[in-house]
């Protein structure tokens, strides 16, 4: 949720920063700004993308300076316009600020701040007001004292017009580093945005700030005391955060999908047994927290798990898990799901499970992200990085992750010949998800089919239902067509009033013995004047009477059908949103890394 970058170097810093903030743009794109110190501070800023800002950049003739701050914004407070986006300046011009994230106790501040008036709707301008009122002759001082006046969650880049040779940061819950280059230092929400110059980087930790000089980097605690770090790898290369010929990042990351499962799924297979990099799961009831995909990868895992372990799980979104007083035991463990390892509600989730006392696990993409710092253990999935707002890749990475851990804990009581087979058919999902892939024509044709249809129900029993819930997401976000995901029993006890004539109701229908039932509830919205679509395996598509629209994946146990029927889902959703000309890999009102509550 909205992406930072600030540099301070040797080389000219607009192309730089402009650079980077389109590499996060992803984490927000309402608006965008840039501020630049060469004789003060300037700031240009826009609404809309950042190619907006590029465009105004030219018209004013371009910044120049060696030393500035980007924002892209994903807009928390005022509308999504010029006086709104990033930098904020404050009154008298001596600060100026980018911020990620949201200020709770902002109206208060701003009440209490007196002789201030604040141009924008935003929660950031309070900061750079107070950062102001704040600043004697102490830039360290006026950080320190202003963000312990702060609620909320904040990554701040931060300028300073009577130091034009600094940059400082500050950082509470939302995500922040610190890139190293030679004779030039870096700001970043992540490391994509700064990978082509550097991989080189230190994590701001909770309450941490960072003073950069184009030579130094310095950290203190907000006592002000200076800290040591551990400076950090990033192994991932640029190509990786580049579309690489494919006209969208989610083309690219759902073709990518047989390699990250791979990445995900072999290191953990070691002599025909599973190790979960060394990590021992026991528990007597399993609570997964996650919200939108990672919610759905849970419900994979919740079938899968009772299915082979037969322990109990309980998948909670994590923005209700605290409020709803959830029953914890302590031989309970909590496994938070989350591709970027920041995501704000699921993070307050697990901090909730930890001071109950119960054991948690992390799965997440980003290594050194908040979950991974704050669980027990982690397993990381190993997806490489997702640009897409839409997630693919790293959904299906963390599905595999759900059948390791299922296979893992249930080892112990499935006969060891079923293990072994099971494991061994696992081990088939790279190749037969690339075969799925190799069916992208067949699908597009579908697509453009059905692209205009206005309501679109997505139907399934079991682990196929446990699917179609992600199927149903990814049409919403981007193709932005009503659609809802039903247990195919359910739709007859009352959604099924809103069957009409031309509904397309697409049916996963993947699991051979209850293939039957849900081939009747598929035929009870055919009488009704539904249109469908049928998703099963070659096996399976020979039991389907009745003349219908087939998709088929490869045989494969019927546990694991969702990493395939998932594919067939997401190639729909993107050649339907395709054929729409929707903006696939940003869509509207939607942000990747969502770090706000
Ligand atoms: N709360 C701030 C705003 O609405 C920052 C939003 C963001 O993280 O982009 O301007």
């Amino acid at each position: 949720m909205c992406g930072i970058v600030g540099y301070i170097g040797k080389r000219e810093a607009q192309n730089i920063l402009i650079a980077g903030i389109r590499r996060l743009e992803y984490r927000g794109y309402d608006s965008a700004g840039i501020a630049l110190v060469d004789n003060g501070v300037n700031v240009i800023k826009s609404q809309g993308k950042v190619a907006k800002l590029e465009e105004k950049l030219v018209q004013n003739g371009n910044l120049t300076g060696f030393l500035g701050i980007a924002h892209t914004r994903w807009a928390t407070h005022g509308a999504p316009n010029d006086i709104n986006a990033h930098p904020q300046t404050s009154q008298n011009g001596k600060i100026t600020v980018v911020h990620n994230g949201i200020i709770e106790n902002y109206l208060t501040l701003k009440n209490s701040l007196h002789g201030y008036q604040c141009q924008s709707d935003t929660d950031t301008e309070i900061v750079a007001n107070l950062l102001e009122h704040n600043y004697k002759d102490n830039m360290l001082t006026a950080i320190a004292e202003t963000c312990k006046t702060l609620k909320g969650s904040y990554a701040l880049g931060i300028l300073c017009s009577d130091t034009p040779d600094i940059l400082y940061a500050a950082k509470k819950e939302s995500p922040l580093l610190v890139a190293v280059g030679e004779g030039e230092n870096f700001i970043a929400s992540d490391m994509a945005a700064v990978l082509e110059h550097t991989n080189s980087y230190y994590l701001l930790d909770e309450s941490e700030i960072a003073i950069l000089t184009k030579d130094s980097v310095k950290f203190y605690d907000f006592e002000q005391n200076e800290l040591q770090k551990n400076l950090l790898y990033a192994d991932w290369d640029i190509a990786a955060a580049e579309k690489g010929g494919y006209p969208h990042f989610m083309l690219k990351e759902i073709m990518e999908q047989p390699k990250a499962i791979k990445e995900t799924m072999n290191p953990r297979i070691i002599n025909n047994d599973i190790n979960l990099d060394g990590i021992e799961i026991q528990a007597d009831k399993i609570h997964i927290v996650a919200c939108g995909s990672a919610a759905y990868a849970g419900l994979i895992g919740k079938a899968v798990i009772e299915k082979l372990a037969r322990i109990p799980v309980e998948v909670h979104l994590a923005s209700e898990f605290r409020y709803n007083d959830p029953i914890l035991s302590p031989n309970n463990l909590c496994i938070a799901i989350s591709q970027s390892g920041e995501t704000a509600d699921t993070l307050a989730a697990l901090r909730y499970a930890k001071k109950c006392g119960i054991k948690t696990l992390a799965i997440v993409n980003v290594i050194g992200s908040a979950i991974a710092r704050e669980s027990d253990n982690v397993l990381p999935i190993w997806a490489g990085p997702e640009i897409a707002v839409a997630t693919t890749k790293a959904y299906s990475a963390q599905i595999i992750t759900m059948y390791l851990l299922a296979l893992k804990l249930a080892k112990t009581t499935l006969p060891t010949e079923k293990f072994q087979s099971l494991l061994g058919e696992m081990q088939t999902i790279p190749e037969k998800v690339q075969s799925v892939l190799d069916q992208q024509d067949i699908i597009q044709k579908y697509a453009k089919e059905y692209a205009k249809r206005t309501s679109i129900f997505l139907i399934g029993r079991g682990v196929d239902f446990a699917a179609v819930t992600e199927g149903s997401l990814k049409l919403k976000e981007i193709s932005y067509i009503h659609s809802e995901a039903y247990a195919a029993g359910e739709l007859k006890h009352g959604t099924i009033s809103l069957v009409e004539d031309g509904t397309l109701v697409i049916a996963a229908a993947t699991t051979p013995h209850i293939l039957e039932k849900t081939l009747s509830n598929l035929q009870e919205v055919l009488a009704r004047g539904a249109n469908s679509l049928i998703i099963t395996t070659e096996a399976l598509s020979n039991e389907v009477k009745f003349s219908a629209n087939i998709i088929k994946i490869p045989n494969i146990h019927y546990l694991f059908t969702a990493s395939l029927t998932t594919v067939v889902m997401q190639l729909f959703a993107y050649y339907v949103a395709f054929e729409l000309n929707c903006e696939i890999d940003m869509p509207r009102n939607l942000a990747k890394s969502v770090t706000v509550e």
